[in-house]
Formats: structure tokens, C-alpha cells, sequence
């Protein structure tokens, strides 16, 4: 069944509780990247232009201890955003009583209100994060409907999203609704040659994701650390480079299932110590000596890469090709970066985390199809899993018979 959208709503008057995802990275109270506050601007003006009263909530960060609050504080998002709506967004500094219900209850029409982070309701008994019932009640009865545009928490079932949708008519803000489109549609009706590339860390966080793309994609590039795993279950040294060893036998069946369907690198940028400025050479597996590690994919490698991406009318990225936090090897990384800006009438898609990170980065913002907002998200939905956020909005109907105004 189709969810329902911003557009199937009559917002007009009414109080419109709006979740966003505004877990920016703040360093010393300033914020980093906005990336994911610039891209809710669309839902956050079509509601102010529609004459709602927006009432926004985001988590940010992880609250555990009483400390961990002030450096999470949504205060300094409230303000950024703001000053990118061009539009006061009142700040209210709880998540709950009479100082929020008041202000709420002074809004007018095409007002826009924040209040604190939802995740200060995990400082006592996780009510937030495990979608305690009182809580999502509480919000819910804050407002009139719901909008869910954070994509990012939408493979969690928590109190502000999948709490509050129980209790309310509940829609897919713009964001949403983009995010979904893009990475499933992408997946489930892609234009060929389908390619996917894979990286990061583990193999662990990503055998769904490449289990759903085998089925799917013409060919799945690995690079970064996850592919030691896979070039060590077939008997290469890989030295000192990451690896899960729990995982061998697994990656070598995918690497059996996929029928040549995988590509694997060829050559890596190796080193003694993981650092910065640590000395480096490019060399073959088959050359790689116990006492090194490697930290990127190696020219011939890019080379292959390159050919494979050739034409391609489809990609989906997820993972850095190596460790593109020093500059020094994160060179694999922006060479698939440069590549993808290049493809003609492709549809490129980068899935949050760390690759959309280091594209953004590096200066490709705008130079593809669509970056998610969502790491996990991205992931779970790319591994062809149901989104609980997104499975709590209400269902599209069509009123051919009935007469409600829907
Ligand atoms: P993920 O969150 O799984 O996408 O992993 C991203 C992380 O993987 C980044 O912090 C990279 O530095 C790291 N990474 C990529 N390639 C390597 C590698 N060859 N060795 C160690 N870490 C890597």
C-alpha cells in the first residue's frame, strides 16, 4: 500500500508536528555539515507556505549521562536553521510540560517552532528509543497530524516517529518521500548496466546489502576494507590489513554465489602504520608482505573500476574505498567520486554514512542523482528491508467512492 505524503494533507490552521532529522556533527557548538537541515528546507517551506503551525523535533547524538546533554542540545540546529529559512524558529529548550504547551498554544498560522532533542527523554529509561507508548501519546496529542521527513531514523521504531504515528494521520514529508523513491526505485527498476559499488569498514555491516544487490546489479565493486576479508578467503596475504576472520567462510560462498558477478581489487596503497603521513607504496595482493596493511585501492584498481562504470546507466554507492580521513589515501575514494560525476545520463546514488561524507567532502555535493541522509537507513532499505518509520505513516486510499476530503 502507497503511504501517504505531504500533499495528501490539509495543513492549512492546523498544528503540524514535523520530524526532521537534524543529527548534524557539531564540533566545539559549531555545526559542521548542514547538509541534512538544507535538505528538509523544502517540507519545513511548503508547510509555512501552506499556513501551518510547524512544531519541529530531532535526536541528536546519544544521551547516556546527565553530561551528555548540554553538547546536544538542538539549541544551535534551531538557529542554523533559521538562518537558512530566512525565518525566526522559535526554540523551546524541553521536550515536554507547560512551557511547550504554552508556546504551542500562542503559535499562529505559518509559525515554526523547535523543541529540544527527542533523546533527552533517553536519560530516563530510553522512552524516546524504545518507543515508550506515554511518550509517543504525549507528542502525539501535541498536534493535529504528522509529517516524518528524517529518513535517517526511519529503520527505527522509536517514540517521535513510529510512537507518534499511531495516534495521528501521519504522512511522508518531501525528504522522505525523495529518499525512498531514489534508493527504491533505483533498486527495484534500475536501467542497466546496474552497478554497485560497496565499501567501509566490514563485511559484517553490509552481507544484506550485498546479498540484495547480487540479485539486482549487473556487478558489485568492492573496495575498503571490507574486500581483505573477501581477498583473504581466497588464500591471498592480505598482512596486517583489516579483516574479519569470523566472516571467511561466508565470503568466500557470496564470492561463489555471485558467478563472477563481484569485483574484487586488483592492487593496494600499503604501509606500516595506519596514520596520515605514513610511508606508502602501491603493490599486487600477490605481493603484499605480513608487515604491511592496506589502506586503499591502488591505481590499477581505480583503472578497473573505471572500465567496469563505463556506460553504466545505474550506480549505487555505499563505503569509501579506503581510509579517506587522511588525505593520503583517499585517493580510491575520489576517483570513484570523479568517475560518477562523469557518467552520462546515469542515475547515481550515494547512500549515507561515510561515503556521503567524503563526497560531499571532496566537492561533489551537487554532482549526483541523490545523496541519502540515512547511513543505517540507507543500508536497510538498500538491503530490500521494511522501514518501521515508514511502514507506521497511514496508507494512501483513493476516495473513489467515499466522501472524505483526503
Ligand atoms: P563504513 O561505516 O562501514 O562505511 O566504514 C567507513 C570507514 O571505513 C571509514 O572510516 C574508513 O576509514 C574505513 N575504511 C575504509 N577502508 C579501510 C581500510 N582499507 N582499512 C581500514 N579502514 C578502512
Amino acid at each position: 500500500m502507497k503511504k501517504k505524503t505531504l500533499e495528501d494533507l490539509h495543513v492549512s490552521g492546523k498544528k503540524v508536528l514535523l520530524r526532521v532529522d537534524f543529527n548534524v556533527p557539531i564540533i566545539d557548538g559549531v555545526i559542521t555539515d548542514d547538509n541534512r537541515i538544507v535538505q528538509a528546507l523544502p517540507t519545513i517551506n511548503y508547510l509555512i507556505d501552506e499556513g501551518a503551525k510547524v512544531i519541529m523535533f530531532s535526536h541528536l547524538g546519544r544521551i547516556k549521562k546527565a553530561e551528555d546533554l548540554p553538547k546536544n542540545s538542538l539549541k544551535v540546529v534551531a538557529e542554523r536553521c533559521s538562518e537558512l529559512l530566512g525565518k525566526k524558529v522559535k526554540f523551546v529548550p524541553v521536550t515536554r510540560g507547560p512551557e511547550l504547551e504554552e508556546a504551542i498554544a500562542k503559535m499562529k498560522k505559518s509559525e515554526v517552532l523547535m523543541f529540544e532533542n527527542t533523546r533527552f527523554e533517553d536519560l530516563d529509561g530510553n522512552k524516546e528509543s524504545k518507543n515508550d507508548p506515554e511518550l509517543g501519546a504525549y507528542w502525539a496529542g501535541l498536534g493535529d497530524v504528522f509529517v516524518n521527513d528524517a529518513f535517517g531514523t526511519a529503520h527505527r521504531a522509536h517514540a517521535s516517529n513510529v510512537g507518534i504515528a499511531t495516534h495521528l494521520e501521519s504522512a511522508a514529508g518531501f525528504l522522505m518521500e525523495k529518499e525512498l523513491k531514489y534508493i527504491g526505485d533505483t533498486v527495484e527498476n534500475p536501467q542497466r548496466p546496474f552497478i554497485a559499488i560497496l565499501g567501509g569498514a566490514k563485511v559484517s555491516d553490509k552481507i544484506g546489502v550485498i546479498e540484495n544487490l547480487l540479485k539486482k546489479a549487473d556487478k558489485i565493486l568492492i573496495g575498503g576494507g571490507m574486500a581483505y576479508t573477501f581477498m583473504k578467503s581466497q588464500g591471498f596475504n592480505i598482512g596486517t590489513s583489516i579483516c574479519e576472520d569470523d566472516k571467511l567462510d561466508l565470503a568466500k560462498k557470496i564470492l561463489e554465489e555471485a558467478k563472477g558477478k563481484i569485483v574484487l581489487p586488483i592492487d593496494v596503497i600499503v604501509t606500516k602504520e595506519f596514520s596520515a603521513d605514513a610511508e606508502s607504496h602501491d603493490t599486487t595482493y600477490k605481493h603484499l608482505k605480513d608487515d604491511e596493511m592496506g589502506l586503499d585501492i591502488g591505481p590499477k584498481t581505480i583503472k578497473a573500476f573505471k572500465k567496469e562504470l563505463k556506460g553504466a546507466k545505474t550506480v549505487v554507492w555505499n563505503g569509501p574505498m579506503g581510509v579517506f580521513e587522511f588525505e593520503k589515501f583517499a585517493v580510491g575514494t575520489r576517483a570513484i567520486c570523479e568517475t560518477l560525476a562523469e557518467l552520462k545520463d546515469a542515475r547515481t546514488i550515494i547512500g549515507g554514512g561515510d561515503s556521503a561524507a567524503a563526497a560531499i567532502q571532496m566537492g561533489y555535493a551537487d554532482k549526483f542523482t541523490h545523496i541519502s541522509t540515512g547511513g543505517g537507513a540507507s543500508l536497510e532499505y538498500l538491503e530490500g528491508k521494511e522501514l518501521p518509520g515508514v511502514e507506521s505513516l497511514s496508507d494512501q486510499h483513493e476516495c473513489v467512492d467515499c466522501n472524505c476530503n483526503h
